[in-house]
């Protein structure tokens, strides 16, 4: 195939700009799109994106991939429908609000997003920031996506599963429509792999400017991230000229806790330091929280953007002269073992970390220090490794067999998954009832696939739908609950005595009945507490006594009104009597989804896996943590010292041999 550079340098210089009500604000706005590479370069690329069927485009984080392409399409051909798609939703909302202020239309009027539970669209859009779920779900309802006349798939570079799907199938679709344009972008220096995929398409690389960043390691093991962070955005802070800084972190409760020490330090700070503003930014945030990280930074204040790896490339936070990396990020890690998706934080790659570094220089000259040392940097893996590797497939499986893909095995996967992860994946499918024995999706199936959760927590949606009436309402805000990442929190070592007495004398069923009946009433008395009037410093108290969090509390009912409209349930719920509510038949229809995450008690109080004989233990942040049972289903499997059974429920062994007759064997 043939690599083509795009030269930018000659590209004339733009009053080609709408120059329509003119604002102060605007014009701010219309100087940095100028001085963007895609936006300098842009008659180069559009020429050669609409010259072909696919095209490969690479460049730096923040040389206007994302904002600039589809708007520079839509000037040269306004007819053109199209669709950029973001493995992040909180990216795809926040490129739909920046671009709605460049084109100076309302979001959901010309430009519109679409992500997981939240869409902002009217009938005039003609350009969308879906996240790349989203567009997958569309291709179940147009298999040939004729709504749009181009589809791009933006941060191809994190290949995350569900952008492997979509290059997969848009592969297909583009042999069904030539008419169809393709746009693969990527920020990192894997164009070969696209090209190639796509039959050797053409690549552009977008040159965009970067500057020396200078980098520093730790010279001693810190043992405590947060600390650490902390001491260095106070180093940076005290001894480094003017310049914002960029943190990044694992998760949502690093950043928090680094936000509040940060905070807590504020009155220690001499006068003549500028003063610190820490400005939390993560996918769970909400959108309007996530534009603070983009506000302009006060006088005699340093903005210090705490966030996870979702800064590493697809947002770019501007006046950015220092990042501190924590060499962590989560990853989701799939079902099998685990009952959910679960998020476990690992160590970045070194391309990661070159990434974070390269966030410093956009700019101008700036820094880099890294939180580890250089040996650790040294032991890194050199590339981060595609997700489709490292996880079983099973939502994918139902995906691709939901969308007519009868032989996975043969799907044209950018990267093909590990056979023996695929068969997993068509075992667990079919004993859950989502595939028949000829491995075609099953009506049942494909209810399930429309679902956004993981297929086990669908087959228990559907199945508690459709067949366990009295339950439903119930298992929906269980549902709803567990999809909140970190709903129930885990309190410091020192509090931990104090949670779970106050969670034991509030919700006494729990002990009984575990932790799926803990959530159960947790959403429900946080909602009469809210309905009651309380205030939100009540409400706030009464989450960190039992550790919940609110700001998760908050979304939940948000997913719950989701899954009810996907579940086509359009009435609120059935008025059950809450007195009279069923919690064993609650239970048993999380069994249907779960039957492999089960154990059988032992005498001393561990448990012994129904799947593979090994012995788990019932961790201690459990409500049935110390109690025993006949045998238990877990949702969550960890494994730190040992093998730990998380979100666990008793079972009754009849249940599981009702449910998966063949499971217990002998026992
Ligand atoms: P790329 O896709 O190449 O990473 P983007 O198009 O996302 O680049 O970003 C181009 C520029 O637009 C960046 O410099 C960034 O600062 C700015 N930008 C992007 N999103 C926003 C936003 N929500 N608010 C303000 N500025 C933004």
């Amino acid at each position: 195939f043939v690599m083509k550079t795009v030269d930018f340098s000659d590209s004339e210089d733009s009053d080609a700009l709408p120059k329509q009500r003119s604002s102060v604000a605007y014009e701010e706005i219309l100087r940095q799109r100028r001085r963007l590479p895609m936006y300098k370069g842009r008659k180069a690329v559009t020429e050669a994106v609409l010259a072909s069927q696919v095209t490969v485009i690479i460049g730096e984080t923040g040389s206007g991939k994302s904002t600039q392409l589809p708007q520079l399409l839509l000037d040269v051909d306004p007819k053109q429908r199209i669709a950029v798609t973001q493995p992040r939703r909180v990216a795809a909302m926040s490129l739909a609000t920046r671009v709605a202020a460049e084109m100076q239309t309302g979001l959901g009027e010309r430009v519109g997003y679409q992500v997981r539970f939240q869409a902002k669209l009217g009938l005039q859009t003609v350009l969308r920031y879906v996240t790349d779920g989203m567009l997958l779900r569309e291709i179940m309802i147009d298999p040939n996506l004729r709504r749009y006349t181009t589809i791009i798939i933006d941060e191809a570079h994190e290949r995350t599963v569900t952008t492997d799907l979509l290059l997969g199938l848009l592969k297909q679709i583009l042999a069904n429509r030539p008419q169809l344009r393709v746009v693969v972008m990527s920020a990192t220096l894997d164009a070969e792999t696209f090209s190639e995929f796509f039959g050797g398409a053409r690549i552009l690389y977008v040159e965009g400017k970067t500057y020396p960043v200078e980098r520093f390691y730790l010279k001693a093991e810190e043992s405590n991230l947060v600390e650490a962070t902390v001491k260095a955005v106070e180093q940076v802070n005290s001894t480094q000229p003017t310049g914002d800084v960029l943190v990044f972190l694992s998760g949502q409760d690093e950043i928090e806790a680094t936000a509040e020490q940060l905070h807590s330090r504020a009155p220690n700070r001499p006068n003549n330091v500028p003063k610190i503003w820490a400005v939390p930014l993560y996918a769970a945030l909400p959108e309007r929280a996530q534009q603070k990280a983009f506000a302009e930074t006060p006088a005699r204040t340093r903005k210090v953007v705490l966030a996870t790896n979702i800064a590493e490339t697809s947002l770019t936070i501007p006046g950015i002269r220092y990042v501190i990396d924590g060499g962590r990020r989560k990853v989701r890690v799939y079902r099998s073992k685990l009952g959910l998706d679960s998020l476990l934080p690992v160590s970045i790659s070194q391309a990661s970390a070159a990434q974070r570094m390269g966030r410093a220089g956009r700019e101008a000259p700036g820094k880099c220090f890294r939180l580890y040392l250089e040996s650790d940097y040294m032991k890194m893996a050199p590339h981060t490794e595609p997700e489709i590797a490292l996880c079983p497939v099973s939502g994918p499986v139902l995906t691709l067999k939901n969308a007519g893909v009868d032989n996975v095995y043969e799907f044209p996967w950018i990267q093909t998954p590990n056979q023996r992860s695929v068969a997993n994946a068509l075992l667990q499918l079919y004993a859950l009832g989502a595939l028949d024995s000829a491995g075609k999706i099953t009506k049942f199936g494909s209810k399930m696939s429309v679902l956004p959760v993981d297929p086990a927590l669908a087959a228990v949606l559907v199945h508690a739908v459709d067949q366990e009436v009295h339950v439903r309402d119930a298992v929906i805000d269980i549902a709803a609950c567990l999809n909140v990442p970190d709903l129930l929190l885990t309190p410091p070592v020192a509090k931990q005595g104090e949670v779970a007495e106050a969670r034991a004398e509030l919700f006494p069923a729990a002990a009984q009945y575990g932790d799926l009946i803990l959530v159960k009433q947790i959403y429900d008395a946080y909602e009469s507490l809210v309905a009651s009037g309380a205030g939100r410093r009540d409400v706030r108290d009464w989450c960190a006594r039992i550790a919940v969090s609110p700001r998760a509390m908050q979304s939940v009912n948000q997913i719950r009104a989701q899954l009810r409209r996907y579940l086509r349930l359009t009435r609120e719920r059935d008025q059950a009597d809450e007195d009279t509510i069923d919690y064993e038949l609650i239970i048993k229809s999380f069994l249907r989804g779960y039957p492999t995450n089960t154990a059988v008690g032992l005498a001393d109080r561990r448990y012994q896996s129904t799947v593979n004989n090994q012995p788990i233990n019932i961790h201690p942040s459990s409500s049935l943590f110390g109690r025993r049972s006949a045998a238990i289903m877990y949702l969550e499997y960890v494994f730190t010292t040992k093998a730990y059974a998380r979100v666990v429920s008793p079972v009754e062994l009849d249940w599981l041999r009702e449910v998966a007759p063949n499971l217990l064997g002998s026992k």
